[in-house]
């Protein structure tokens, strides 16, 4: 028996017209004798829309009531498309993502998988049923308050379908969304981006750190660590999409796999902060514990016992993080602290990177010959980020997919490959 787990996005969703044609292309699969499980997300802007009510009753919610009643836009969804795929004469059953074995910690509002008890859903599938699951949910294990609904933090869909497909050892797992796959960069920023057949995990996983959207990273994480294959598709056309895969064939191909933007970035600089131990500690802790991510960090050479810190959060976060620091700035006896939100990411990401040290002088010198001012670098093995003006996004982002010739398939490729 194949096993095939499909996960469809909030805006494959939107409305009864699409959750028709979503279950159209439910009961083509079924009827290709394989075994379904499919994961659906909150229709459209559901999960918006049910944030912004809570926020219309208190701007403190409890995160426990926060996750009972985000977790009801999965519900709808889930009931819906089995209706639908019941006009259809396809047999099938919505589960809860607690009817369907996910067992998560107790963290409301980004609770992690511990575990998937796939019983139930094998009952279903043992019975003839196409399970439909509500994504993006599950409940806690912990013996004390077993039972209890969690979320699995935004875009926790993508993480339900890549847990079931690995727990079930599915022949393949299928995201599909409102885009075709994985482009070289995104399309509304660079018109020429180009759609990718395949990107290794590793990859994929900084592309989306980077702000590349289409896939929650934890999902991206889950299916590397579990060998799951993942094919990102459109709901809407019969494209294969991108394949999330190992690629044996990386260092062979452009080295340069895509670029990512990011606007969800903004900088705070500590101006004149005393130059001793322990400050850094007095500023990262209380963001960690906030559960804020600091992203890229500089500190600059110290004059007079006195020094700069820069460093950025996601600008979502800005007015956490302002509002913490504060306080403890004028503790510590630094001049001010600044705040500067028109900031932004890009990023080159490809395996290659690390070993062609070309690579970060041809950005530099892109981005210098537009006249783009770079404020902050930051590396890893597999990207290379710059920090600069928000207004200069979309002009960087183009001359950097022209300068590593990314809309050429195969571009860096020997010649004799061509
Ligand atoms: N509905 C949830 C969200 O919008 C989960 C998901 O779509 O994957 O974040
Ligand atoms: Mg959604």
């Amino acid at each position: 028996m194949s096993l095939v787990v499909q996960k469809y996005g909030g805006s494959s969703l939107a409305d009864a017209d699409r959750i028709r044609h979503v279950a159209r292309r439910i009961a083509a699969e079924r009827a290709t004798g394989s075994s379904l499980v499919v994961v659906v997300s909150a229709m459209g802007d559901t999960t918006d829309h049910l944030i912004e009510l809570a926020g219309q009753i208190t701007r403190d919610p409890d995160p426990r009531e926060m996750d009972r009643l985000l977790a009801t836009g999965e519900y709808q969804s889930c009931a819906l498309v089995t209706m639908a795929l019941h006009t259809l004469g396809t047999a099938a059953v919505s589960l809860t993502g607690a009817q369907a074995g996910i067992r998560t910690d107790t963290a409301h509002g980004r609770a992690r998988i511990a575990n998937v008890d796939p019983a139930r859903i094998l009952r279903e599938l043992e019975a003839g049923n196409v399970v439909i699951v509500a994504g993006f949910q599950g409940s806690t294990a912990d013996s004390h308050s077993a039972g209890e609904i969690t979320t699995l933090g935004r875009g926790g869909s993508d993480t339900t379908a890549v847990a079931l497909a690995a727990r079930l050892g599915a022949e393949r797992c299928e995201i599909f969304t409102d885009v075709e796959g994985i482009f070289t960069a995104d399309p509304r920023v660079v018109p020429e981006a180009r759609l990718l057949p395949v990107i290794g995990y590793e990859e994929m996983l900084e592309l989306a750190h980077q702000g590349a959207q289409v896939m929650q990273t934890r999902a991206v994480e889950l299916g590397w660590v579990n060998d799951v294959e993942i094919a990102v598709r459109s709901t809407f056309s019969d494209h294969p999409g991108t394949r999330i895969k190992e690629d044996p064939d990386v260092e062979q191909r452009n080295k340069v796999r895509g670029l990512a933007t990011d606007r969800n970035v903004a900088k705070l600089t500590l101006v004149a902060v005393p130059d001793r131990p322990g400050i850094a500690r007095g500023v990262f802790a209380p963001l960690a514990d906030a559960g804020i991510n600091v992203d890229m960090i500089v500190q600059n050479v110290g004059h007079a016992g006195a020094t700069d810190l820069s460093f950025t959060v996601p600008r979502s976060d800005l007015v956490r993080a302002r509002r913490l620091l504060e306080p403890i700035v004028t503790e510590m006896g630094a001049r001010e602290l600044t705040v500067d939100d028109s900031v932004a990411k890009v990023s080159i990401v490809g395996a290659g990177v690390q070993n062609a040290p070309g690579y970060a002088a041809r950005m530099f010198g892109t981005l210098a010959d537009e006249g783009i001012n770079i404020e902050m670098i930051s590396t890893s093995e597999i990207r290379i980020t710059c920090m600069i003006g928000e207004a200069h996004l979309e002009k960087a982002a183009r001359a950097l997919h022209r300068a590593f010739e990314l809309e050429r398939p195969e571009a860096g490729v020997p010649a004799q490959a061509h």
